[in-house]
């Protein structure tokens, strides 16, 4: 007799490889994720929605419906009749038109638990508990919804094809600089006596600081005015200014104050950090290599005094005092992003910090090394394992569904020095691997976490993805000069575009959009048969466009809108014509269908179940879909299907497949 579960928890990691996911379950490197492959039914081939981005595919699989039903539709969003060079970022609640998991089960009586979930902030879960939701960390702001707008533009020349298609996958091109997502406080940052370039050795997805010179260097001189200082036999002093930008609660940059102190006369071997100069109380004590504990104090913010926790790590102390690396995480808030809004109040990390930005970002700009990365990863996963312990160990709840994002940051950053196809060499691979099991590792300890805070006995467990990835292998297609050579797209003399005289634009991953009269600002294409034609021609360009570097094709397919809707691509939402990238060209994930598969990379998902009423130790064959899963789990534990889901039950899933 089957057995109906009586809680479900839903981890969702963001972009892992699968095949190598597995892989290393297999070879028992990562224990809590194995239980539920060995002890459930693992999906080979979960397929994921095109485009192969973050905030549709998550708001699809907790809402069961596919994205174009919901309305969000890639990485941004464009409203219709909005001009269509005007998108916002996805991740805005009020954008999902569909009903999410957790509402369907209250009316059932049912609670449930949201953490760090893409596309649910401002929170519109009517019986629960809710973290974040407004990024793809906890501090992280891509709502309010202008936060992220993006413009239509040619890349200005002299950025190169690898930054344009980095921008390009997120949506936002080259030519929309300084568009990025707000933290709660501040972004971290670097105090050192040396400039550096940031960021010319890796990819950075979000960054507008690529290329640029490193921060105003700090000087170390002489300390005047202190009040007091502890005993050494030689000191300098530095001034450090925090920098604030992009800030949701915005601030004055708070002024620290330094003291580099050689505290036995062989050398600088500490620094002592304080708020103000009267030496008594300080916020850290570090020798070179050393992280501060947990620092949490009261800011001043345009919005009143905000409480906030952060920590500062020394990279680097010569004894000569001449090189000196100070850095510090991001400055997080430790309220504002909970619902309801007191809870925000009872989460205490010892270790840990609700993140405002990917760890990888320092690491991007050339801030940190990858030991230093690791930990700062650490810090993050700590906090979201406290978070989701505390809540689940002293809440009620029936449904737990989170979203952990560190797999899709490091891929973005450093999957092409982990691809043999794409590394350097060999010893770059090897180093960069390391760093890829280290990231499954966390996953597999949060999981571990928070799967031990339920009873199995009556609990299923899930994992599932939004979409896989691959490395940066080939140019990304230039898809506005396709449409320009076409004679579809007319730019003024300062590149714009020149909307009386342009059919045709690409916007967002894997859209292109008719200038169309009485749906669009400055429409100049007549609905029918103008319409239509306007379509072929678009098709004609882009699946005719062969790279010239590669003789290549970059463009799988291009379909014209109403034919896309066989691949579940519709409505309002969507461009005139729908197209998909070869895996030979472009960035991470995107404009790729959920089948490709490059070097080490695969973009399937992830879908993996287990407990009271699943078979036990099955691989399934058939295609599964992600939205499939909670439309599965309701099923099973007999809850309200969500009002618009159109995933399907994964009858080969369930141990007792029948009706009740
Ligand atoms: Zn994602």
């Amino acid at each position: 007799m089957s057995k109906v579960p009586k809680k479900v928890m839903i981890l969702g990691l963001d972009a892992p490889i699968v095949p190598r996911l597995y892989r290393y379950c297999k070879e028992g490197k990562l224990p809590a994720i194995a239980r539920v492959i060995n002890n459930g039914v693992w999906a080979k081939n979960c397929m994921v929605p095109l485009p192969t981005i973050t905030p549709p595919n998550w708001s699809s699989i907790v809402t069961g419906a596919w994205p174009s039903t919901i309305g969000v539709t890639d990485f941004n969003v464009h409203w219709p009749g909005d001009p269509l060079d005007r998108t916002h970022g996805g991740f805005y609640s009020g954008d999902v038109r569909a009903e999410f998991v957790w509402n369907a089960i209250a009316r059932a009586g049912k609670k449930s638990v949201v953490v760090n979930y893409p596309t649910t902030w401002p929170p519109v879960i009517k019986d629960g508990y809710q973290i974040g939701g407004s990024g793809v960390e906890v501090n992280q702001w891509f709502w309010p919804a202008g936060a992220f707008g993006s413009e239509i533009g040619e890349p200005p020349p002299n950025l190169d094809d690898k930054t344009l298609f980095r921008f390009a996958q997120h949506g936002v091109e080259a030519g929309a600089p300084g568009q990025m997502p707000r933290c709660s406080m501040s972004f971290s940052h670097l105090f050192a006596t040396q400039g550096f370039e940031m960021g010319t050795a890796h990819a950075l997805p979000f960054s507008p600081q690529a290329g640029q010179l490193s921060p105003e260097p700090i000087t170390l001189e002489p300390p005047t005015g202190w009040s007091m200082i502890p005993p050494a036999k030689k000191a300098l002093e530095a001034t450090l200014v925090v920098q604030p930008f992009s800030s949701l609660y915005r601030m004055p940059g708070p002024t620290w104050h330094m003291l580099v102190l050689d505290t036995e006369g062989d050398g600088y071997d500490k620094v002592v950090i304080y708020d103000g100069k009267d030496a008594s109380e300080p916020m850290a004590e570090l020798k070179e290599g050393q992280w501060s504990p947990i620092i949490r104090k009261e800011f001043q913010t345009e919005a009143g005094p905000r409480k906030a926790a952060f920590a500062l790590k020394l990279l680097k102390l010569s004894r000569d005092g001449q090189e000196l690396r100070l850095f510090h995480t991001p400055i997080c808030a430790l309220e504002g992003w909970s619902y309801p809004e007191s809870l925000a109040g009872e989460i205490h990390s010892e270790k840990g910090l609700p993140y405002a930005e990917p760890a990888f970002l320092a690491y991007d700009l050339g801030y940190y090394d990858i030991n230093t990365l690791l930990e700062a990863t650490e810090m993050e996963r700590q906090w979201l394992s406290d978070a989701c312990t505390y809540i689940l160990t002293n809440k009620t709840w029936d449904l737990f569904v989170m979203h952990y994002h560190p797999p899709d940051h490091a891929w973005h950053s450093i999957s092409w020095m982990m691809d043999p196809a794409t590394a350097r060499d060999e010893a770059e691979w090897r180093k960069f691997q390391e760093v890829e099991l280290k990231i499954y590792e966390m996953c597999d300890h949060l999981a571990d976490d928070i799967f031990s805070c339920a009873d199995p006995d009556e609990t299923v467990y899930a994992l599932v993805s939004d979409h896989g990835a691959k490395a940066t292998n080939g140019p990304f297609p230039p898809v506005q000069r396709i449409l320009m050579n076409a004679g579809l797209q007319m730019r003024n003399q300062d590149r714009t575009i020149d909307w009386a005289k342009t059919k045709a634009v690409a916007q967002r991953s894997v859209y292109i959009y008719i200038n169309l009269k009485g749906r669009d600002p400055d429409g100049i294409v007549e609905p029918g048969e103008e319409y239509r034609q306007v379509q072929e021609q678009i098709i004609k360009a882009l699946t005719e466009y062969v790279d010239p570097a590669t003789g290549k094709k970059p463009v799988l397919f291009a379909l014209r809108k109403e034919d896309a809707r066989f691949i579940n691509i519709y409505g309002d939402y969507v461009g005139d014509v729908v197209y998909a990238l070869s895996e030979h060209f472009g960035g991470q994930h995107g404009a790729f269908l959920p089948t490709a598969e490059w070097g080490l990379g695969s973009l399937r998902g992830l879908f993996t179940m287990a407990g009271p009423g699943i078979k036990k130790g099955i691989e399934l064959e058939r295609n599964v879909w992600c939205l499939d899963m909670v439309p599965t789990l309701c099923y099973l534990a007999g809850w309200p299907i969500p009002r618009d889901a159109e995933g399907a039950i994964v009858f080969q899933a369930l141990e007792d497949p029948d009706p009740k």
